[in-house]
């Protein structure tokens, strides 16, 4: 079964094509086409690979992104390197859907319900959920009436507990929709499931932290394999020190500001989400990559900016511990969290007491979804690589199944 996945963002598109057989690999297999378009107003640059390794890079002048969409579909069955004969060979298509809403935890099939669900979740991510559904539009006039899934990123908190949902603020703000959500759900859940898969364990029986630290980061609490509390909220922007997001802040700096300097709305939030973290303090860049080699030239900004992102993490770590009354796994993804021994070995430098304790040397370099735990570490301390689309690819799959089973 070829399974496509579209995975939109505000300012970029990627898709990639899997290929599924009868039955679901227990590793995540390479996708065998995949394409990315970054958009800038009037052209964009396209990059694609196909199965035998082949990119192909292109800068096209395009009048809209539903047309530098269609184009980068139709590379698919057409053209010397298209990876499919014709457009039906193509099962399914799955999308990320950024917010699902208060009403959408599971992935469900898109119908004109739930495009006016998604539509009503875009009030809480305006950028976001509307490139999905232009996505879903562009591939029903490309692709005609092609099974689409939506996948959302807010759907595996849906199960949080209330006091981990509700804000401390006027009880009508949660009947508003002003409420706890959680992000980046899609890459949490795939981390816990593949952790119970590679410890050959129940995930009933396992609590595990998960530590995505991207871009974007945020940590899920898991236990019975659901999330149980997780540090974004409302928006993405509450919880861990990101690359240029804040995290939490004490709300009265905000009303301060506007205040003072008359700040609007609009300022505010690019302040939060584009001048901050890392790249705020530190006034070099977001890219932990460069933090870490600005230290090492002797920058203490860059160090104090490490020193905030790691104290910030340690407590959301002990914050979900706590929520889970104990640990059993801690796992690092998502770029940060897969390829910085630093960050890792920082982290986990204040947990002894909760019984984490890294080998140094499988720390130092570690093979990707596998342990760099101690032998006497009560914790195991996993490395797994984010594979969002992977996942979304499988939930797709299973969807379709059930539905072919089911004719
Ligand atoms: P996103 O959240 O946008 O999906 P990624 O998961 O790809 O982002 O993470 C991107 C971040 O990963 C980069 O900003 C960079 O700081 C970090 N990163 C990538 N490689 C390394 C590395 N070798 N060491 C430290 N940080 C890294």
């Amino acid at each position: 079964m070829k399974v496509l996945v579209l995975n939109s963002g505000s300012s970029s598109q990627k898709m990639c094509l899997y290929e599924i057989g009868e039955d679901l690999p227990r590793d995540p297999p390479t996708c065998v086409w995949e394409a990315r378009v970054e958009w800038e107003s009037t052209h964009c640059a396209m990059v694609t690979r196909n199965a035998r390794g082949h990119t192909r890079r292109a800068e096209v002048q395009v009048a809209s992104r539903t047309e530098a969409l269609k184009q980068l579909l139709a590379t698919l069955w057409t053209g010397d390197d298209r990876v499919v004969s014709r457009v039906k060979d193509i099962a399914v298509v799955g999308h990320r859907v950024v917010h699902g809403g208060p009403e959408y935890e599971v992935p469900a099939f898109i119908t004109e319900d739930v495009k006016a669900g998604i539509a009503a979740a875009s009030a809480f991510a305006p950028l976001h959920n509307r490139a999905e559904l232009e996505g879903m539009d562009t591939v029903e006039q490309v692709m005609g009436d092609v099974p689409q899934v939506a996948v959302f990123d807010t759907g595996f908190h849906r199960k949080m507990p209330l006091p981990a949902v509700v804000y401390p603020g006027p009880y009508k703000w949660f009947e508003q929709g002003i409420r706890r959500y959680g992000f980046h759900g899609i890459n949490h859940q795939y981390c816990a499931e593949r952790v119970a898969q590679l410890l050959n364990k129940s995930l009933k029986s396992l609590r595990v932290v998960s530590c995505h630290l991207g871009n974007g980061c945020s940590l899920a609490a898991i236990r019975d394999g659901h999330s149980i509390d997780t540090t974004m909220g409302f928006t993405p922007l509450e919880g861990l020190m990101m690359g240029t997001r804040s995290g939490s802040l004490d709300p009265g700096i905000l009303t301060y500001l506007m205040r003072r300097d008359q700040a609007t709305g609009e300022q505010i939030d690019d302040v939060l989400n584009k001048e901050s973290g890392l790249a705020g303090v530190s006034g070099i860049s977001g890219d932990m990559r460069l933090i870490l080699a600005a230290i090492q030239e002797g920058n203490e900004r860059a160090k104090l900016a490490l020193d905030i992102y790691i104290h910030r993490l340690q407590a959301g770590i002990g914050s979900m511990v706590a929520a889970l009354g104990g640990l059993d796994a801690l796992v690092f993804t998502a770029g940060v969290g897969e390829n910085s021994a630093e960050v890792r070995e920082a982290t986990c430098s204040n947990l002894e007491f909760l019984g984490v304790k890294l080998d140094e040397e499988m720390n130092a370099k570690p093979r990707l979804d596998a342990d760099i735990d101690a032998v006497n570490s009560k914790v195991r301390v996993l490395v797994i690589r984010a594979q969002e689309d992977w996942a979304i690819a499988r939930e797709c799959w299973k969807l379709a199944r059930n539905r072919q089973a089911a004719e």
